[in-house]
């Protein structure tokens, strides 16, 4: 009998291989973005057609290869990283095993010019499941440009199980944003069918976080930091109030390496706990430095897997400097309200791509028709009118509005067995003049017929506000001015599908979107309150995650949902009352509400001070 045992040719080798390095499309961009970051590279382009379907192509302005390492590097094991096993234990790469390219090779088309930058003439090399069909000298720029075309060609059980274009792109994305967050020194553009997706140029973590996921989260998150001797931890937490459901925009990386790990993930959680409620998710972007002694990243060929040596002491470092910065985080003080500088800018951060005003989008777009006539300015706008004096309330309406604000706070704050009743004391006209003042630029101090009362303008605006976007949702919706050049803004895949179902919703808020892309929309048309462009964007994403978190939680009413995020995004901005006819347009607003005593986010709007409530104080 003869022997069996044979080795397998390598393209068979190479293509078992490919099964655990490349599953997807996404597998193939993950592999060749950290060659070109290996390569050193300060520019990288990934373009994509059909969701890598047809093409994934990464250039990088890197190192480049010479002639014949551009053909070596197609080989099983070919790697510049690693030249002894000694090495393993100290990895700065992203690569090491020298098997990515061997297996992208031997599953699809794959072409790659390359060249360094001493070299005059560059590389070319074709090669299709594994066999090189040319290798030639090529005139190219410096760096490495690799186009890999109808993978799985030979594959058809992988190509058949791929799932919707929208899943793999979304697969292709996550591996982009992992790869592009960390690095965010590398200039990065994403190209899909054709069409520019994302443009990120070089700057400082969070611009590139804002970069990728949109301004609304230059608020929402708090710098970590840790600076130890064995460990140096940097990066971004969310605020406990911006926690999501899902699990999402969690990003840990090590020595510049994306990973994921239990453990890890579990050390920031926890920092959160009695924070933000049960099942709810902070985001973070947290890089962790070490000696790539204490980190085994040799796990499993797609990496993201991390095994830790010493787990407690990740655990501990990790756990302490989250909950130190939601310490601090406590401690800042909100943005106090400026009257001198009530409408601030937000500053766009340098290196952040201002994406042109798309124009002409909408072919069929007139100004005049669609939007009804009956439309109103916004509550926030009426706000701003100088027209103050149109209604101020009846004595009558003063008196029972009166009797409300004493009887209730009376009743809260001395017990209800001594109420004083107050509306003995309402038998007088009510003057037209109202002595005030307004203390912090926040608290309203009023004299009306015999009591003092203080409101807080803030909960007083919000709860106007709201009333008036419920009222807008209801019946009658506000008229948007129409811009020239309307605002771009960025959203997640969900949040712009969100946002296009509610678009009905939004346009009776005032806000006319229409969609430009799965991750942009323009902002054709605002309610002409907008002091800020990156309002707009805030704004947008804050009402459909509050919507989102209410359903969430159980509540399925969205007027009252979007109506509070819109509240209390513009709460605060108001103008403060300087003249008496103000102040009685605040409180005429104020009377016709449903409830004058507590914000929609369920705060006291005011306190009433009797002479009885006064007198204990003294007597
Ligand atoms: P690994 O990254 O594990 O070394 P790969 O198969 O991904 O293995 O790449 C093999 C080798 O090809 C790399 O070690 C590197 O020398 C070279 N290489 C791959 N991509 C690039 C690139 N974009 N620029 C320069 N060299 C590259
Ligand atoms: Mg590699």
């Amino acid at each position: 009998m003869e022997d069996i045992i044979r080795l397998l040719p390598d393209s068979v080798a190479n293509q078992i291989a490919a099964g655990e390095v490349v599953q997807r499309p996404a597998s193939v961009v993950k592999e060749l973005l950290e060659n070109a970051i290996d390569a050193g590279a300060t520019s990288v382009q990934l373009i994509v057609k059909d969701s890598g379907r047809t093409l994934i192509q990464v250039v990088d302005n890197g190192k480049g290869m010479s002639f014949n390492d551009a053909r070596l590097c197609f080989e099983r094991h070919a790697t510049s990283k690693l030249r002894s096993a000694d090495d393993l234990f100290h990895i700065s790469t992203k690569g090491f095993r020298g098997e990515a390219l061997a297996s992208i090779a031997a599953i699809a088309h794959v072409e790659l010019k390359t060249k360094r930058s001493g070299d005059e003439m560059g590389a070319l090399v074709r090669i299709e499941g594994s066999e090189v069909k040319n290798h030639t000298i090529t005139a190219t720029p410096d760096g490495t440009s690799i186009a890999v075309k109808n993978l799985f060609f030979n594959v058809p059980a992988r190509r058949n199980f791929l799932k919707s274009d929208k899943i793999e792109f979304s697969h292709i994305e996550e591996e982009f944003f992992r790869v592009a967050i960390i690095h965010h020194d590398v200039s990065f553009q994403l190209f899909n069918n054709g069409k520019q997706e994302l443009k990120l140029q070089s700057g400082n973590l969070k611009q590139r976080i804002v970069g990728i996921f949109g301004q609304h989260l230059n608020d929402k998150l708090f710098p970590i930091e840790l600076d130890h001797e064995l460990m140096h931890i940097t990066g971004f937490i969310s605020k406990p109030e911006n926690s999501k459901k899902q699990r999402c925009e969690q990003y840990m990386f090590i020595n510049n390496r994306f990973v994921k790990h239990s453990l890890l993930n579990f050390a920031v959680e926890k920092a959160y706990t009695d924070l933000i409620p049960q099942g709810y998710h902070p985001a973070y972007f947290i890089s962790i430095t070490i000696d790539p002694a204490m980190i085994d990243v040799n796990v499993s060929p797609t990496k993201v897997e991390v095994k830790l040596q010493d787990e407690r002491l990740f655990f501990g470092f990790l756990n302490s400097s989250v909950k130190k910065s939601l310490g601090t985080m406590s401690l800042t003080p909100m943005i106090d309200f400026d009257d001198s500088a009530p409408f601030r800018m937000t500053d766009r951060p340098a290196g952040v791509e201002i994406s042109e005003p798309v124009v002409s989008v909408n072919r069929n777009y007139n100004p005049f028709d669609k939007i009804p006539e009956k439309r109103n300015s916004s509550p926030f706008q009426q706000f701003r009118n100088e027209n103050f004096t149109k209604s101020t309330p009846t004595s009558n309406e003063w008196e029972q509005f009166l009797k409300n604000v004493s009887l209730e706070n009376v009743g809260k704050s001395t017990g209800t067995q001594q109420s004083v009743d107050f509306t003995s004391q309402l038998q007088d006209e009510v003057p037209d003049d109202i002595p005030f003042f307004v203390f912090q630029k926040r608290y309203l101090f009023l004299k009306l017929n015999g009591a003092a009362i203080v409101a807080d303008l803030h909960n007083l605006h919000e709860r106007i506000l709201y009333d008036g976007y419920v009222a807008a949702m209801k019946s009658s919706p506000i008229r948007p001015q129409q811009s020239l050049f309307p605002t771009t803004i960025t959203l997640t895949v969900s949040q712009t599908d969100l946002a296009m179902s509610l678009k009905e919703d939004f346009l009776d808020l005032g806000y006319d979107l229409e969609k430009i892309d799965s991750t942009h929309i323009a902002v054709n048309g605002t309610p002409n309150d907008e002091d800020v462009e990156g309002d707009v964007q805030a704004l947008v994403s804050n009402v459909l995650d509050s919507w989102q978190m209410s359903q969430v939680v159980g509540n399925s009413d969205r007027v009252a949902s979007m109506a509070l995020a819109m509240a209390k995004q513009k709460k605060g901005r108001q103008r403060i009352p300087t003249t008496k006819d103000e102040v009685k347009y605040l409180m005429t607003k104020l009377l016709a509400s449903s409830s004058p005593q507590v914000s929609p986010s369920g705060k006291h709007i005011m306190h009433t001070f009797g002479d009885d409530e006064l007198r204990r104080h003294f007597d």
